[in-house]
C-alpha cells in the first residue's frame, strides 16, 4: 500500500477536522490538506517531468507545506528525500547529487545556500520555493482523488544518515517500512486520537517527521511552532493552549524543556507525551525530567536504518517506581518493538547470552531495504536480514536492552574495554557538571586513556580532584578519566549529537 492512502482516507471521513496549524493558526483542514497534496502530485509530472520512483528533495525548515509536499510526492509514487535545513548548501547539494534528485522543494531561507552550491547540484535539477506564489498556484490545481498504488517494497523515503563519520549514506525506506514503523508507534509508543496535536519542534526531515504518520492516520492536528524550531517556552505555551500535545525530542531538547519548566514553576501541562531518543538519555537527566514534568515520557531507540523502531521503553515502565529493578530499567532503552527482533553478537558474529555485552543487531519489517547505491555498505551492515547497528549493548533475561556506546567510541585502555557512557553517567551526577563526553585518546603506555571533556555549570571553576573523587565513589578505578578538559560547549552536529570524532581530533592537536 501507499502511505498517502492514509491521508486520502482521513480526508474522506474527517474532511473538516483541523489538520495543519502554525502555532494556533489553522492553515488547512484534512480536505484541504489532501486536495493540495493531490494537486502537487499532478503538477510534479506535468510541470517538472517527475515519474514514479524519481527522487524529489525537500530542503526546507519546518512549515505546514512540508507535509503537503511529502504527501504530494508519495501520492504520485515518487520518492521524498528530506534534507536537514541546517546543512551547508554544499552538503545538501551532495545529497541531491548522490540521490539523483530531479527537483528540490526549498524554503526562502534555504534556497540561497543551494544556489551558492550550484556547481555541485545534479544536472538539470530544478528548485521551487514552497513559500513562492508559483507554489501556492500549483497546490490549488486539480488532482487525482486517490494516490497511485505502491507495493510494500517500493521506495518512499530516502533518508540520509547524519554522517558523524564520513559521508552520509542514503537509507532506503519503503512504504512497508513506514507502515511497520507506524504500527509499532501505535502498539509500543503511544495511542493516537483525533484530538492530538503532533508538535514538530525537531526537524521534520528526521524522526519528528516520521511520526506524522499515526496522526495523519487518525486525523490529529499537525502543529508547526511559529518559531519553526525548538523554543522551550513556546512549547510550554503551546502545550497549555492546544492540549493533548505529542512531540518527539532529542535528549538535549528534553533537558532544555525541563530547565524551562522548572524556571517557570510549571510541569508541561497539556503535553501528553514526549518521545525521546536519537542519543543517550542519562539516568540523572530522565529522573530529573520525571521529577519536574511527571510521567509524560516514552523512550525509543532506533536509527535511520530502522527508523524509530528497534526498542521502546514505555510510559508504564517510566512510572513503575516500585519495581525492584526500576533504575536499571529506566537506564535501559526498553524492549524490542512489536515488529522487531533484537539480539547481541560477539566479535565473530556468535550469539551472546543475556548479560553479555556485544553488538546490537535488529531484524524485522521496519529495517531498511538497504543503502542507496552502496553495495559495500550493504554487505557490511546487513547479514541474513540482520541489521548490524554499530551500537554496543546487552540484553537482560527479560529482554530489556541497555546500550553502552557506538562500537567506534568504546575506549580500550590497558586491553580492557571502557564504555564512555558509564563514565559520563557517573560524572553527570556531580552538581558542577552540565554536560560531558568521554573519549579515548592514544597513549604510549595504555593504548588509550579516558579523557573527560566537561562543560561546567555557569560560574564554576574546573577542579580535577573533586571530579576524580566523585568518579571513584561510583565507578571502577581503571575507568576514571586520566585527564579532564573543560570546554564552553561540546561540538554537536545538526541533530544535536555530540561529535566524538571532533573531540578526539581536538585532543590530538
Ligand atoms: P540516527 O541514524 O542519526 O538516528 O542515529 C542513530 C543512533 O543514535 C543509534 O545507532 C544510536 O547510537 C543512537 N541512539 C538512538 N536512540 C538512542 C537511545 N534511545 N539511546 C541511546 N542512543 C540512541
Amino acid at each position: 500500500m501507499n502511505v498517502a492512502e492514509w491521508l486520502a482516507a482521513t480526508a474522506r471521513v474527517r474532511p473538516s477536522a483541523p489538520a495543519l496549524l502554525t502555532g494556533f493558526d489553522l492553515d488547512a483542514d484534512y480536505k484541504t490538506f489532501a486536495r493540495r497534496s493531490a494537486a502537487i502530485a499532478s503538477a510534479l509530472p506535468r510541470d517538472y517531468g517527475i515519474a514514479p520512483g524519481d527522487r524529489v528533495a525537500l530542503f526546507s525548515t519546518n512549515c505546514t507545506q512540508y507535509l503537503e509536499c511529502l504527501y504530494g510526492i508519495w501520492w504520485m509514487g515518487a520518492v521524498a528525500i528530506p534534507i536537514n535545513a541546517k546543512l551547508h548548501g554544499r552538503e545538501a547539494a551532495w545529497i541531491c547529487s548522490d540521490a539523483g534528485a530531479k527537483l528540490a522543494l526549498v524554503s526562502d531561507d534555504t534556497v540561497e545556500a543551494l544556489v551558492e552550491a550550484k556547481g555541485d547540484l545534479p544536472e538539470g535539477m530544478r528548485t521551487l520555493s514552497v513559500e513562492s506564489q508559483a507554489y501556492r498556484a500549483l497546490r490549488e490545481g486539480e488532482g487525482a482523488r486517490q494516490p497511485v498504488e505502491r507495493e510494500v517494497d517500493d521506495l518512499a523515503w530516502l533518508f540520509y544518515t547524519s554522517g558523524t563519520t564520513g559521508r552520509p549514506k542514503g537509507v532506503m525506506l519503503s512504504h512497508g517500512n513506514l507502515v511497520a514503523m507506524t504500527m509499532c508507534y501505535l502498539a509500543d509508543v503511544d495511542h493516537a486520537t483525533p484530538n492530538d496535536a503532533s508538535l514538530y519542534a525537531a526537524p521534520i526531515s528526521h524522526g519528528a517527521g516520521l511520526y506524522n504518520f499515526p496522526h495523519v492516520r487518525t486525523g490529529g492536528r499537525h502543529v508547526i511552532p511559529e518559531s519553526r524550531g525548538f523554543d522551550p517556552d513556546e512549547v510550554l505555551n503551546l502545550g497549555r493552549q492546544l492540549d493533548n500535545v505529542v512531540m518527539f525530542a532529542a535528549p538535549t531538547m528534553v533537558r532544555r524543556l525541563v530547565d524551562a519548566a522548572r524556571r517557570r514553576g510549571v510541569h508541561g501541562e497539556g503535553i501528553r507525551t514526549i518521545i525521546y531518543g536519537g542519543g543517550p538519555m542519562y539516568l540523572a537527566d530522565i529522573r530529573d525530567a520525571i521529577a519536574t514534568m511527571g510521567q509524560r515520557f516514552v523512550q525509543i531507540y532506533g536509527q535511520g536504518e530502522s527508523p524509530m523502531t528497534i526498542t521502546a521503553l514505555s510510559r508504564e515502565w517510566h512510572g513503575h517506581t516500585d519495581h525492584p529493578r526500576y533504575l536499571e530499567r529506566l537506564a535501559s532503552v526498553g524492549t524490542a518493538q512489536s515488529v522487531m527482533s533484537v539480539r547481541i553478537t560477539g566479535r565473530d558474529g556468535e550469539l551472546l547470552p543475556p548479560g553479555e555485552t556485544g553488538e546490537v543487531e535488529a531484524k524485522g519489517t521496519a529495517v531498511m531495504l538497504g543503502y542507496w547505491n552502496n553495495p559495500q555498505a550493504n554487505a557490511e551492515t546487513l547479514k541474513d536480514g540482520w541489521l548490524r547497528t554499530g551500537d554496543v549493548g546487552r540484553l537482560d533475561e527479560d529482554g530489556f536492552l541497555t546500550l553502552s556506546d557506538r562500537s567506534k567510541d568504546v575506549i580500550i585502555s590497558g586491553g580492557t574495554n571502557i564504555y564512555p557512557r558509564e563514565v559520563e553517567e557517573a560524572l553527570l551526577t556531580h552538581p558542577d557538571v552540565r554536560e560531558v563526553s568521554a573519549i579515548g585518546v592514544p597513549d604510549p603506555d595504555w593504548g588509550e586513556i579516558v579523557v573527560a571533556c566537561v562543560v561546567l555549570e555557569q560560574g564554576i571553576a574546573g577542579d580535577d580532584a573533586k571530579l576524580d573523587a566523585h568518579c571513584l565513589a561510583s565507578i571502577a578505578r581503571f575507568k576514571r578519566p586520566k585527564r579532564y578538559v573543560y570546554l564552553d560547549a561540546l561540538p554537536k552536529n545538526n541533530y544535536g549529537k555530540v561529535l566524538k570524532t571532533e573531540l578526539r581530533q581536538m585532543m590530538r592537536k
